[in-house]
Parts: C-alpha cells; structure tokens; sequence
C-alpha cells in the first residue's frame, strides 16, 4: 500500500473532486418560483465511486490508510453500490479486499461483481441464513479468526463511523438552506447529516425519501445509529441529542414505487425527462425517487414559503447498468 499521511493525500490518490458543487436549480415545476431551490451535487465526486458512499467511507478509509490493515473484508448485495465503491477504493490503495455477498451469483454475476473480481477482490457467497448473522459478535470472531488483522466495515458502510463523512457534507453547505432532502435507504446517510446539523445548531430540517417499504422500521434504524453513537444500545432510553436530533428530520414514505429497486413507467419516464432537460443523471433507485418526491412536494405546498431547499444527488449513477 502506498503512503498516506493526510486526508489530503488520499483524495488525490483516489482523485475525489470535494468540496462537490453547489448548483443553483430553476426547474419549471409548479410552485418552484416560491423557493430557492440548489442541487448538492454529491454524484460528481467521482465517477465510479458513488458520492454517498464516499460520505460514509471516508472515515474507515482514512483510518485504513494511516493503519493498513492486511485486508478490508465487508457486506452487501449482488448490486451494492456500497462494495462497488469500496473495492474501487482498496483496488486504488493496493489493500485486499474480501466482499461476503448475499446470496451466490456464481451463474449470473451483476456489472458491480464483475468490476469487483477485475479489481481483484475475493468474494465469498453467503446464503441468506448466514447473512443475516453478519454482526453477531459469533460470526465476527470467526471471521476474524480466519482473516487476522482485517478491518470489518458493516453492510453499507452504515454504522456511526459513517457519521464524520457526512458532517464533512455539511460543512461544505451554506448556512441558510432550510431543508435537506435525501433518499433513505438503510439510513445511514439520514442520521448522519441530521446529527452534524443538529451539534452545528443549525436550523435545516432534514426530509428523508425512503426508496423502500420501511415505514417505522427506517426511524428506528435511525434512531438506533443516534444511541449508537453515544454508547448506548437498541432499546434504552433516548438520549438527548436522540431526542433533539429526531426532532430534525422526517421520513417521507409515499415516494418508493412499491420497494427497493422497483420502478414504474412514470418514474423511468421521469428520469429520463429530467436528465434530458436539466443535464443531470438520474437513475430509478435513488435520485430518481428523490427528484421525483421534491417536485410533488414543491407543488403541493410542502415547504414554506420563500425558504431554500436542497436537494443532495447522492451519485449512484453506475448502478443504472
Ligand atoms: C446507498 C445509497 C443511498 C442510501 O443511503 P443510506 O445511508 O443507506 O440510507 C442513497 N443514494 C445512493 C446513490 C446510494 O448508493
């Protein structure tokens, strides 16, 4: 592995474009004269690592490339944006690299598990029984055991350690916008940016699209990483900065298009309308639903008037193949 001393070094060895513009946005949807609305563009850090997963990989990877580790193992699915843009990464910084997948797709590798055995990560095909053990302290060991001196990142990258990423995002923002919106989808990227808005005491409330049927059980995933974060475990008593921090943000459920990776005529449609006119890509399972849902918002008065709307492209762009 190369030397790496600075955070600096690292995003131009990996050649990452932050801070990641800020672009004004004029649709001609109904209503939006009454709000300024931007695009953070996330999706343009880089393309092939997906810009929210860059968010929530940046702290495990500066760790990395001050400790280097013998080997990254970590979780996902077939077509998980998360693995994809690790294995980039690790490929980039000569770390090995082992992707525990659900589920084996031996027979029919997805584009994303192809580009992982060109970057010659060891994938490993779980069945769904053994998967789900994935962060039971059992399971880890053993992993552990077999892979000495690896670092284990959990599925999605979603854990607190997501949480300084997303700051950094943050801090890139002006301070007068008055609403985030971004997908959901295991919550990570949510938690993340309500927490460094609410310690920064800004006044932006953060609205959640979830991509998935997760009504109730996205809140407590992300009401679960809050507690995390300050050391407490699932079904104690909220802490504080809990409380406040879901006090921050909303979970919007009427805009997943019947659950994760699915699609209507309507939505394809839309996305293709949208990057033709506006020069933007928009692919089905995130910023599709999340451009989508902000326009339906837009119309339907959902915001208040005059107040600045951010819109965050969390990049994904590579699974549209
Ligand atoms: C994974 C992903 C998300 C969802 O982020 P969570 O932290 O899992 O909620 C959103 N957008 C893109 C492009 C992603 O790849």
């Amino acid at each position: 592995m190369q030397q790496i001393k600075t955070f600096e070094q690292l995003t131009q060895v990996l050649e990452l474009a932050l801070p990641s513009p800020l672009q004004p946005f004029a649709p001609d949807w109904l209503g939006s004269e009454q709000h300024q609305l931007v695009i953070k563009r996330d999706d343009l850090i880089h393309p092939i690592i997906s810009g929210n997963k860059w968010r929530k990989l940046t702290q495990p990877v500066t760790q990395l490339a001050s400790s280097s580790p013998k080997r990254v193992i970590s979780f996902g699915g077939g077509f998980s944006n998360h693995l994809h843009a690790l294995g980039y990464i690790l490929r980039q910084l000569n770390v090995p690299f082992t992707a525990l997948i659900r589920g084996d797709y031996s027979n029919n590798m997805t584009p994303m598990l192809s580009d992982l055995t060109q970057w010659h990560c060891e994938l490993r095909w779980l069945n769904k029984i053994t998967y789900k053990k994935r962060a039971e302290p059992d399971f880890l060991n053993k992993l552990h055991n077999e892979y000495p001196n690896s670092l284990v990142i959990p599925e999605g990258g979603s854990s607190t350690d997501a949480f300084c990423g997303l700051e950094q995002m943050v801090n890139e923002l002006p301070l007068d916008i008055d609403y985030l919106l971004c997908p959901v989808a295991s919550g990570g990227t949510l938690a993340g940016i309500a927490r460094a808005l609410n310690r920064q005491n800004r006044n932006c409330t953060v609205i959640g699209i979830a991509v998935l049927k997760g009504q109730n059980y996205l809140e407590q995933l992300v009401s679960d990483l809050f507690n995390n974060a300050n050391g407490n475990h699932k079904g104690q008593e909220k802490t504080r900065e809990a409380q406040q921090s879901n006090n921050n943000f909303r979970i919007l459920h009427d805009y997943h298009f019947g659950g994760y990776a699915k699609s209507t005529t309507e939505l394809t449609e839309f996305c293709r309308a949208f990057s033709a006119k506006y020069r933007i890509p928009l692919e089905p399972i995130y910023s599709g639903k999340l451009f989508f849902a902000a326009r339906e918002l837009v119309a339907s008065g959902f915001f208040s008037a005059q107040s600045k709307v951010c819109l965050l492209h969390t990049g994904g762009i590579q699974g549209a193949r």
